[in-house]
């Protein structure tokens, strides 16, 4: 790293030492933009890099709610409004007991980039709660968000900041959100995406990220000759990205081999069909409940439970083609990186954010496995919130066809940038650095264009 790059990913250490995963996600992004400060040093002297590691803006607040049984409760809540140089901010909300602002400040930078990858003009934030949706009625659940949107939606708006979904906040909330907002201000406008095709919701918003992750991977085979049919593939997580994902792997040809959720991991080596991802989604969507009920009902898989002091997931040793972690943070580590190579993996998708450790992702690259880095993998469910905001501005709803081939038509277009960025500044399939590279240069451009602001 130039000697410039090191001070400013230093001072990010010595402001916020306890946030290790935006620490992490600094990191990586420096790493690779670090290749560019000899071609562009007005990203030095203008202190480009210096602003991009900072929030425009980070909004902490209370929200208190009353329980079932009458009980006050109380929640923190968070808005992360990262860079605004191409457009509203834009990123999800996220629902779940880990949420702090290392966690938010991570994802909104990586959002940051990954709009910037969609070629929408949209800037980054993100958002959440400490909240748990887990084991909480549909009235607790409707409660809270009502009280969090009494306090997010004076910093939201159509043209300023629009969230959507993440982790715990799917279209129920979206909806209980949505609703209060309008009650609130008496206006229906697309404040958040995500929403119900009812009520200005798009077509192929809840399927965009799975599906755009499987085209970007698609994508990134092909040019090395390889494709999706009959090949065996892993897929973490069984909420939103993972189902989509799982569906979409299942309709171009593929056998898909495991799935889990924060309880533990489901292998079945007969494959996981329409019929069984059928009876997931019911599971996880209608009933919330845990995944080990489909090895109660399909006797031919097996649940492994999660063991805290495991030092590596037995998902990620099931021997398979092609990988596809869907779940969460960090979940690759270098242990589980070791097994996917041992086990001759091909690729890996990041369908979450930030999937892979810094250390795990090094080992997987330097195996020559394809690594498709989430801020580029997983850009198709925003890429379509950014359609929603489209359609909605438009107060049109184009059919899920029209949405789905636009999709497609991105995540191509945001493969070939960052292959072109890979063997223009880095090297060829080196696509950490290709989306790092590619997303940053369009933003880069709009800050130096628009002052030290
Ligand atoms: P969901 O809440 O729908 O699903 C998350 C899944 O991951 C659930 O199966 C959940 O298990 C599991 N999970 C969550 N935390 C952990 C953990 N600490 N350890 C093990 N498993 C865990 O979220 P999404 O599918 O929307 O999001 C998944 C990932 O994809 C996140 O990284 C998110 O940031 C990213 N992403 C999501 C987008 C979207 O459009 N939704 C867009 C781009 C990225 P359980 O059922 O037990 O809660």
């Amino acid at each position: 790293m130039h000697d410039a790059t090191q001070r400013i990913m230093d001072r990010v250490i010595q402001l916020d030492s306890n946030q290790t995963e935006f620490i992490q996600a600094v990191t990586s992004f420096l790493n690779s933009v670090d290749k560019l400060v000899d071609d562009i040093p007005q990203l030095i002297y203008h202190k480009v890099l210096d602003r991009i590691v900072e929030p425009e803006r980070a909004i902490i607040f209370r929200v208190p709610w009353v329980d079932d049984d009458g009980q006050m409760q109380l929640n923190r809540a968070f808005r992360v409004q990262m860079n605004s140089a191409l457009g509203p901010y834009k990123g999800g909300m996220r629902f779940h007991p880990s949420v702090n602002l290392s966690i938010l400040k991570f994802l909104a930078f990586e959002q940051t980039f990954k709009n910037s990858l969609t070629g929408l003009a949209l800037g980054g934030g993100k958002g959440g709660s400490d909240f748990n949706p887990k084991g909480k009625s549909d009235g607790e659940v409707m409660r809270f968000c009502q009280s969090l949107m009494i306090e997010l939606g004076r910093h939201i708006g159509e043209d300023t900041d629009v969230p959507a979904g993440d982790i715990g906040v799917g279209g129920r909330e979206i909806g209980y959100m949505y609703g209060q907002y309008k009650r609130l201000y008496n206006k229906s406008v697309g404040i958040l995406t995500g929403k119900h095709p009812s009520f200005g919701g798009s077509y192929i918003r809840p399927e965009a990220t799975g599906y755009g992750l499987v085209y970007l991977s698609a994508a990134m085979l092909d040019a090395e000759g390889k494709n999706l049919q009959d090949k065996s593939c892993l897929v973490s997580g069984s909420g939103n990205v993972a189902q989509f994902t799982t569906e979409k792997l299942l309709k171009m040809g593929a056998k898909v081999l495991t799935m889990s959720d924060s309880s533990g991991v489901l292998i079945d080596p007969s494959g996981i069909d329409e019929e069984k991802l059928a009876f997931i989604k019911t599971l996880k969507n209608v009933r919330r409940g845990r995944i080990a009920e489909y090895a109660q009902k399909y006797k031919e898989a097996t649940y492994i439970a999660h063991n805290g002091s495991a030092t590596s997931n037995p998902l990620w040793d099931v021997k398979a083609d092609y990988a596809f972690p869907c779940a969460t943070q960090n979940e690759i580590n270098t242990e589980d990186a070791k097994h996917l190579v041992a086990n001759g993996i091909q690729l890996v998708g990041e369908g979450a954010n930030m999937p892979t450790t810094l250390d795990a992702e090094q080992i997987l690259m330097d195996n020559g496995v394809l690594l498709a880095p989430g801020k580029a993998s997983n850009a198709g469910g925003v890429a379509v919130s950014g359609l929603e905001m489209v359609q909605n501005s438009q107060r049109l709803q184009w059919t899920p066809a029209q949405v789905d081939a636009q999709l497609l038509t991105i995540m191509k277009n945001i493969y070939s940038n960052i292959s072109s960025a890979a063997e223009k500044y880095s090297t060829k399939n080196n696509f950490v650095d290709g989306a790092n590279i590619a997303g940053f240069i369009k933003i880069s451009d709009a800050m130096l264009a628009q002052g030290y602001v």
